[in-house]
């Protein structure tokens, strides 16, 4: 089964065309590279996808749901770490993730079972009594992404997950996001192209708001070393 179906989905800002005419398919329990330089339209393409803003055209759907239609209903199977995900540095990360639990709907006798599962899950059981706000970055994007996980959600959609990390926080998270695969759907936005060489099997390159590329990773990079790199840079040059 697809997990997204997306056919000509359009956004226009004011006259400013973000996203043109756009089609792609995602499958089930993938690891999809979502690439483009800055303004090509990712994020524009995501928050329609997770419910933040409406299209102007096309229609969008989240395992079999339509977005638009039945949002709530899509909402639910998605889980969401933004680029700067509101970790609020007053709570701990136990209160965070419980207000979370919260707002997704997780039945009351649910939560702290969920709130172990996800914790142990993203390695941040030792850190669960902690305020946000003293937690290192690694540890922050791993709680961005235990809240993603609140609800157990067939697919996951990160927004550059490992920015701002050092190396070895951001091979940690790679590997984190890579043992997701499989049970979620992951979609991965990023300009760190040796990420998505490390972990992804399919690969969007999006350009001035249309798709260049949707393939696999194999064909891509042509089974070149720098393959993907070419591609990415011949592809996006104007
Ligand atoms: P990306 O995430 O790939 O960097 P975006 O989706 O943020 O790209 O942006 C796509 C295009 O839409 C860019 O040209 C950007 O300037 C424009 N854009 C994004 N958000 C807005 C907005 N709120 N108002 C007007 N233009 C916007």
């Amino acid at each position: 089964m697809a997990m997204i179906e997306v056919e000509r989905l359009t956004k226009k800002y004011r006259d400013r065309v973000a996203i043109d005419a756009l089609s792609f398919t995602i499958g089930e329990g993938k690891i999809v590279g979502f690439l483009g330089p800055n303004g090509a339209g990712k994020s524009t393409t995501m928050k329609i996808l997770t419910g933040f803003m409406p299209a102007t055209e096309g229609k969008a759907r989240v395992a079999g749901f339509d977005v638009f239609e039945k949002p709530l209903e899509a909402k639910r199977q998605i889980g969401y770490l933004p680029e700067t995900p509101p970790l609020y540095p007053e709570l701990t990360v136990r209160g965070f993730l419980h207000f979370v639990a919260e707002i997704k709907g997780v039945p009351r006798k649910q939560v702290k079972s969920e709130i172990d599962r996800v914790a142990q899950g993203t390695g941040v059981t030792t850190e669960l009594d902690r305020l946000n706000s003293a937690l290192s970055k690694g540890y922050r994007q791993r709680v961005g992404i235990a809240q993603a996980l609140i609800g157990n959600p067939k697919l996951l959609i990160l927004d550059e997950p490992t920015e701002g990390l050092d190396p070895r926080q951001r091979n940690e998270v790679l590997q984190l996001i890579k043992g997701l695969a499989g049970q979620h759907t992951v979609v991965l936005s990023t300009h760190i192209l040796a990420e998505v060489k490390t972990i992804c099997e399919q690969v969007l390159i999006i350009h001035r708001g249309k798709i260049v590329a949707d393939d696999t990773m194999a064909a891509i990079s042509g089974g070149k070393e720098n393959g993907l790199e070419e591609k990415f840079i011949s592809l996006t040059a104007n």
